[in-house]
């Protein structure tokens, strides 16, 4: 296998300049204070790369889950790598929290700080130890070390790390709340810092095979985590066409991204993974946006694989034959019947909804915390010719605004989300845990969705009997059964509001 153009590993930038004591401060408060004191201890660089990768607007910031989360998860996954955080213990109890919940059922290392340790460098140096200890290449092909905010914001130089002790891989990489906008994007964050040095070692002689025989079919490499069902579909779907489904990016183990990179094509079934299609790209491999879902999805990606790998018309004709009219026939057999919004921040929302017109529900409103990009603009276009509201990088307020406004029959959203709409006595889905995990592609996808949103639409009348039950208990501040119902005091809420104010007026014209 070879790759187009030469490319060298990160060349690490000088020490810190400055170390800042940030040790008090969080995504609670202090994120612009964070910001400028990362740029200011040496991590301009990579933020600056953050911002063009993940840019935000045209608010600040979706409203989600630590974004760490997203390449803490993505390396818990993978075979024979351990797993490292650098933060303050608050953040780190949350994530190691979270991966257990999901299942993680592997160890995540912690080294812990203090505000001298911070400050005079030694949590670097400690970090440094950690790797060190932790190297045993019995165990161990890759070791992963996660800056989150505060050492980050204090430019604990991870650069610095060897790229490799006794043959176990180094990566360490800065996740930052601050400058990585959402945990679907610090996927890629993992994804493509670990893509960059698989392609560099490509570059410098043979690599590992994979541990299952490749197909002997040029391959289409996936990116972006699927229910585990599509990659097999698609699979099927790109047989007629003389083509393989490659790997699934971010991979299962690291021989995976040497495989990765031996393909015919690259299809960015999630949208949102900028550094690692810059690493296929930089590689030479051609990009292909939006996914088999749905008929006019999979004619469409069809078309567009097969161009990209080469394929004659009339195969590609031939493998749309094959298989449109089974899709066809399953969203016929399962129609979903009625009006909905979605909104979510795993990156397939597009998708999703797509999937759901075509199997007959009127979809208004698509809200994706994740940004616009240009591989995503297929599905974009095709939701908006048929009068779909698109929002990327939705705020809360954005989905919350939509649902009031469209009043469906059921909204598909985020934990707030769907709160709101119980409230409102809107049937809701979770679009994680409900909607993420199911098949989306090709005829195993159609129809798939149609028995969860037709079982959850039918219990309006449920919502509506629950809602009548708690009528009267109370809701905001007098919310709960009371002798005396709580009276409200807006005008002490108003006070604070003013005196805060004038307090931030204060300190900005002091500031200047
Ligand atoms: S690491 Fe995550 S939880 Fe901790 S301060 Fe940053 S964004 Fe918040």
């Amino acid at each position: 296998m070879t790759l187009e153009t030469a490319d060298t590993m990160t060349t690490p930038p000088s020490t810190t300049a400055a170390t800042p004591d940030v040790s008090g401060m969080s995504c609670h408060g202090g994120k612009d204070e964070l910001k400028k004191a990362a740029s200011s201890a040496g991590k301009s660089e990579i933020l600056a790369q953050y911002a063009a990768d993940y840019p935000v607007g045209p608010h600040d910031q979706p409203q989600s889950m630590c974004p760490a989360f997203g390449s803490l998860r993505v390396g818990l996954r993978m075979r024979r790598t351990a797993t490292i955080l650098s933060g303050s213990a608050c953040c780190v109890y949350g994530l190691t929290f979270t991966s257990h919940f999901y299942g993680a059922r592997r160890t995540v290392g912690y080294v812990p700080f203090n505000s001298e340790t911070l400050v005079t460098g030694k949590l670097f140096e400690d970090i440094r130890d950690a790797v060190f200890k932790l190297a045993d290449p019995d165990l161990y092909d890759t070791i992963v070390i996660t800056n989150l905010c505060v050492p980050t914001a204090s430019g604990v130089p991870l650069q610095l790390l060897p790229k490799e002790i006794n043959g176990v891989r180094i990566i360490g990489i800065d996740v930052p709340g601050f400058g990585v906008p959402t945990h679907a994007e610090a996927k890629d964050v993992l994804a493509g810092a670990m893509l960059k040095y698989a392609a560099n070692e490509i570059r410098q002689g043979p690599v590992a095979a994979p541990r299952t025989a490749k197909s002997n079919l040029p391959t289409v490499t996936l990116l972006g985590e699927m229910f585990p069902a599509d990659p097999v579909v698609i699979g099927r779907l790109l047989e007629p066409m003389g083509l393989a489904a490659g790997p699934v990016v971010p991979t299962r183990e690291w021989r995976e991204l040497f495989s990765a990179f031996d393909c015919a094509a690259v299809a960015a079934i999630h949208p949102f993974y900028t550094a690692s299609i810059r690493e296929f790209e930089n590689a030479g491999r051609k990009v292909v946006g939006s996914a088999p879902v749905g008929y006019d999805g999979t004619a469409d990606w069809l078309a567009a694989i097969g161009d990209a790998c080469g394929v004659s018309a009339d195969k590609i004709a031939n493998a749309q034959n094959m298989i449109l009219p089974a899709i066809k026939g399953a969203l016929a057999a399962k129609p979903i019947k009625g009006r909905l919004t979605v909104s979510g921040y795993e990156g397939s929302e597009l998708l999703v909804a797509r999937l759901l017109i075509e199997s007959g529900a009127e979809v208004h409103y698509v809200g994706s915390a994740c940004p616009r990009t240009k591989w995503s603009d297929a599905d974009r276009e095709w939701l908006e010719a048929r009068g779909v509201e698109v929002k990327f990088r939705a705020s809360l307020e954005q989905d919350l605004a939509a649902m009031e406004f469209y009043k469906p029959d059921l909204a598909v959203g985020t934990t707030p989300v769907v709160q709101k709409a119980k409230q409102m006595a809107i049937p809701a889905l979770y679009f994680t845990n409900l909607i993420s995990a199911r098949p989306l592609m090709g005829p195993a996808g159609a129809g798939s969705l149609a028995q969860v949103i037709n079982a959850a639409i039918a219990n309006k009348d449920r919502f509506d009997a629950m809602k009548d039950f708690f009528e009267g208990v109370g809701t905001g501040h007098a919310t709960g059964i009371w002798e005396e119902t709580p009276k409200d005091r807006p005008e002490f809420r108003a006070k604070y509001q003013g005196m805060l104010a004038a307090r931030a007026k204060a300190e900005e014209s002091t500031a200047t």
